[in-house]
């Protein structure tokens, strides 16, 4: 069995990105009543005696959130998106309890609100680092504007800083469980492959979304069948068709590019997905993916795959529509005598090895 490294990290990059994507979509509903809240907060509690200075501080920390959400989505690194704008948050949060009254500020309490995120948006090292990060602004904006009185506070300043803390460790510990449940609603435990969960989501993004294949924003769905595997079962036995499938797997998704994502649909039925491939980029990759399994020889089983391609209209994509035409390319593929690829309702000229 040749469970590649790289194949099973790629796997994981991707579910961690699908995972990060989808928290700051849930998150992002509600930060614009929390930016509200607050606001309203200093607005009302504070009054003349605080001053405005507040309300440019807070304005930006959500315009660099409204910034990372436009990029991250079509970024390779959305961590990176996220971080820049999480990282602005304490900093202008300390700024605004900086110019309400350091130790005595109102607002140094939320300074809480951005350790809630951190679990949900980095792994436990960023965790450590951005708790120090959120630790020393809390500590800078309040002993610095008058050390005399932070002094004076610092029985409050302890338990603020406690809360910060405690926040980041309960925070990340509800993370944690979220991540097991992911794990396990969207893998598919044998393969490692993203299961029909996975898959729902992602039809539901991808519904909608323009296609231009001159703009290099095309679409293809690749469809794949193991061919008489049910002969596979009877002839090995089902354990050695289930290694089988595990390996064809890995083999596929070692085929793939980075930005490709593999859905294990059905039994032996496999979905990949590619972005940005045009006609020509998806019946390559498809031909790839035939022929990796044919040279394989899992567990020393010779096994084939059926092809079926289909690739976006110019337009809006409509995956029902993507999906029945590569289903229908499978038929075809099927019917054609197995072990090739088919193209929408024509035979593609790459003739099968
Ligand atoms: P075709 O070339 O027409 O696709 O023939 P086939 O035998 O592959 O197709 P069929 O749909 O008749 O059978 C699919 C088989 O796949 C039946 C089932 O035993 C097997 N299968 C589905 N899921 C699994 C699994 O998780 N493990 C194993 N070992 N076999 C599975
Ligand atoms: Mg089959
Ligand atoms: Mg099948």
């Amino acid at each position: 069995m040749g469970k590649s490294g790289d194949t099973l990290v790629s796997i994981h990059e991707e579910a961690r990105r699908e995972r990060l994507l989808d928290m700051e979509r849930r998150v992002r509903r509600y930060r614009l009543a929390c930016f509200g809240i607050l606001a309203l907060a200093l607005a009302v509690g504070g009054g003349d005696s605080l001053g405005y200075g507040w309300i440019p501080l807070l304005a930006l920390a959500l315009l660099g959130f409204s910034v990372a959400d436009r990029f991250m989505r079509t970024s390779s690194r959305p961590a990176l998106w996220i971080a820049g704008a999480w990282a602005a948050l304490p900093a202008l949060l300390a700024a605004a309890v900086f110019v309400t009254g350091g130790a005595t500020s109102p607002a140094l309490a939320w300074l809480a609100l951005p350790a809630v995120t951190l679990g949900f948006r980095f792994e436990p090292r960023g965790m450590i680092v951005g708790t120090v990060y959120v630790t020393v602004l809390f500590l800078f904006a309040a002993i610095v504007p008058d050390p005399q009185l932070a002094w004076e506070q610092r029985q409050l300043l302890i338990a603020i800083a406690a809360l910060i803390i405690s926040t980041v460790i309960l925070s990340g510990a509800l993370v944690e469980s979220d991540r097991a449940h992911r794990r396990r609603s969207t893998l598919d435990p044998l393969t490692g492959l993203f299961n029909r969960n996975a898959l729902e989501q992602r039809l539901s993004e991808l519904d909608g979304q323009p296609c231009d294949p001159f703009e290099g924003q095309s679409h293809a769905f690749v469809l794949c069948d193991l061919d008489h595997f049910k002969r596979v079962n009877d002839q090995f036995g089902h354990a050695a068709g289930d290694a089988v499938l595990q390996d064809v797997a890995y083999t596929m998704r070692a085929a793939l590019r980075a930005g490709d994502s593999i859905y294990r649909v059905g039994g032996e039925e496999i979905l990949v997905m590619l972005p940005g491939a045009g006609h020509e980029d998806a019946l390559e990759i498809a031909e790839r993916l035939r022929l990796a399994v044919r040279e394989r020889r899992p567990v020393g089983v010779p096994v084939s795959i059926s092809v079926g391609v289909a690739v976006a209209e110019p337009g809006v994509v409509d995956t029902d529509e993507l999906l029945a035409r590569a289903d229908a390319a499978l038929y075809a593929a099927k019917a054609k005598g197995r072990d090739v690829v088919y193209f929408d309702d024509y035979e593609p000229e790459l003739a099968p090895a």
